[in-house]
This record gives structure tokens, sequence and C-alpha cells, in this order.
């Protein structure tokens, strides 16, 4: 317990590193054992799509019919990953499971990524990350990631979406 609360107390210094950043799995050569190897807790629920304050959508959090996008912190190490999961519903019950694990270096940089990233291109992310196929694990992306600035992150989401300021988000209220 102490050992988390040092570990959010660090998240909260601004600029810095998480010494948690990216999740232990991360390491761990094996897709499939890293996959089996994480065991989160859930922070946020960013639902399935990205509203704006007046009800209209700015995007959707999945590929296909089904899905969503969360925000998991690692029970071992502290680290978090941002998840997608896109589900496609065949007509003749050929179904279709896709994931994609992005690791995050703060809450924040997690809640900028959701807003700025569509569905095509959180799935297209193209730094390492874990990608799930019908529940088969592989390790894509070829550069490693790296912490996001969120200011950064913040001028490109009103840059993309030609917004005037970040307030016409909904603010969400904080579970503590
Ligand atoms: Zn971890």
């Amino acid at each position: 317990m102490a050992e988390a609360s040092r570990k959010t107390n660090l998240l909260k210094k601004p600029g810095a590193c998480p010494e948690n950043y990216p999740c232990h799995i991360f390491r761990i050569a094996d897709a499939e054992k890293a996959h089996n190897e994480f065991h989160g807790r859930l922070i946020r629920n960013y639902g399935d799509q990205v509203w704006l304050r007046d009800g209209s959508i700015l995007h959707s959090n999945h590929v296909w019919d089904d899905g969503g996008r969360r925000l998991l912190r690692c029970k071992d190490c502290g680290g978090l990953l941002l998840k997608q999961t896109s589900e496609f519903h065949g007509i003749y019950g050929e179904d279709g499971y896709y994931e994609d694990w992005i690791p995050v270096a703060t809450e924040e940089e997690g809640e900028m990524l959701n807003i700025l990233l569509d569905a095509l291109e959180l799935e297209n992310y193209p730094c390492r990350h874990l990608r799930g196929n019908n529940c088969s694990y592989m390790w894509i992306g070829d550069e490693e990631a790296k912490p996001c600035d969120p200011e950064d992150l913040k001028r490109r989401i009103l840059e993309k979406y030609r917004l005037k300021s970040m307030d016409v988000f909904r603010k969400r209220k904080r579970r503590e």
C-alpha cells in the first residue's frame, strides 16, 4: 500500500518519467506470456466513444461493431496501459476480437491519447505495443514507445479537431 502511494506521488511530479513506465510486461519477449503476466485494475473506463459536452461524438473507441477503451494499472509494477478492444460480429457467427495495449506514463496522458486517437489510429499506433487477434498475442510497432507531454497532446487535439479550447470536453469526476 505504501509502495503504491509512493508510485502515485511520483506520477504527479510534472515532467518526470515514472519509474514504472512502461509496465514490466513490455520487457517480456514472448507476447503470449506478457499478456498472461498482466494483472490490472481498472482506473478509468473511457467507454465506446469520445463525446463533447454539447452531446456530439468526436470519434468511436472501437473499429468494428462493439468495444471500447479502458485505462488499467498493473497490480505488480504500477505501470499504466490504455487498452482498446474491438469486436466484429460476423453474420455466420465468425466473430473477430481485437485488442491493443499501449503503455501510458500518466493518467493525464491516457486521457489525452483517448481523445486524440480515433479507433483506427490507436490500432495502428506506430510504437511497440501488444496486439491481440482472437486471443492470440504479438508485439507490433518498431519504435519503443516514449511518454508524451500532455501539453503537446492537448495542442495536437486542438489542431486536429479544430477546437478553440479543451473546455468542449466533459469534465470527469475523479473517484478518490
Ligand atoms: Zn507491470
